[in-house]
């Protein structure tokens, strides 16, 4: 689902991914743990182009990222294309990015609606349903403000599921919440797994990491210092930076 072959990103002379390499399967779900700073939220970003990479390759789906390519010749993609493969993405970051003055169901219900043309009704139902999937279905009229941390969360879970994506990015969406209201996110996170989505989550909580994810790369530096099955990557690291990392946040 989504290739990464030696993906370089700068910020001006600053490099800051310095030739990522990885392959997430179709329905797994990919963990990437790190440092701050280590270009975690960067490659993110990369991956349904709000940044541009440097150099190197990224695919998503079997199509290159933001790019076209004729012969050995790469053309940037036009707005309305890279819009077009963006909608097959879903993102949840840190902070929840509800609009405020809509309820939790018109928070659902904006993209299909605005992007997609549902209509209203159509929109407004299924909206209904993913609140419900998230656990929020007698929530549904509430204002971001009426709701809790974790509950806003949810929300914007849903918010991207309305748009269908084959793919979803999740940027520590749990490191901004009460301790107590992290449970109740992971969980819905649990079970679009077991429905099979495709998910890349950054992440601290490393008990979702062992117990959910397919896979796990450990990055330091702008690069994979270390990948494999989770439990055995948090369980026994090879590599001396991943054990450093891992005795200070476990
Ligand atoms: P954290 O765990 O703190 O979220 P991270 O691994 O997500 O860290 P990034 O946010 O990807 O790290 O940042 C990596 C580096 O790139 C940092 O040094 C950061 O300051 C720098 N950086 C990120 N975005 C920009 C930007 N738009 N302009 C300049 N530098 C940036
Ligand atoms: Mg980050």
């Amino acid at each position: 689902m989504v290739r990464a072959e030696r993906v370089h990103k700068s910020f001006g002379l600053v490099p800051v991914l310095k030739g990522v390499d990885l392959t997430v399967r179709t329905g797994e779900v990919f963990c990437i743990v790190g440092p701050s700073g280590s270009g975690k939220s960067t490659f993110l970003r990369c991956i349904n182009h709000l940044e541009k990479i440097n150099a190197g390759r990224l695919w998503v789906d079997g199509r290159l990222v933001g790019y076209r390519q004729k012969g050995a010749k790469l053309y940037e993609m036009k707005e309305r294309e890279v819009a077009a493969q963006r909608r097959d993405i879903g993102m949840v970051f840190q902070r929840f990015n509800l609009f405020p003055h809509m309820t939790a169901a018109e928070n659902v219900m904006e993209a299909p609606v605005q992007v997609k043309g549902v209509r209203r009704a159509e929109a407004r139902e299924r909206a209904q349903a993913l609140l419900a999937r998230v656990g929020l279905g007698d929530r549904a009229e509430a204002y971001p403000s009426q709701l809790s941390g974790g509950q806003q969360q949810r929300v914007a879970i849903a918010r991207a599921l309305a748009m269908e994506p084959k793919l979803m990015l999740f940027d520590e969406p749990t490191s901004a919440l009460d301790p107590e209201l992290v449970g109740d996110v992971l969980d819905v996170m649990r079970r679009l797994a077991e429905d099979g989505m495709t998910m890349i989550v950054v992440t601290h909580e490393m008990g979702f990491a062992r117990e959910a994810g397919d896979s796990l790369v450990f990055m330091d530096g702008g690069v994979v210092v270390e990948s494999g099955n989770p439990r055995e990557v948090l369980g026994n690291p090879r590599h001396e930076r991943t054990r450093a990392f891992l005795s200070k946040v476990l």
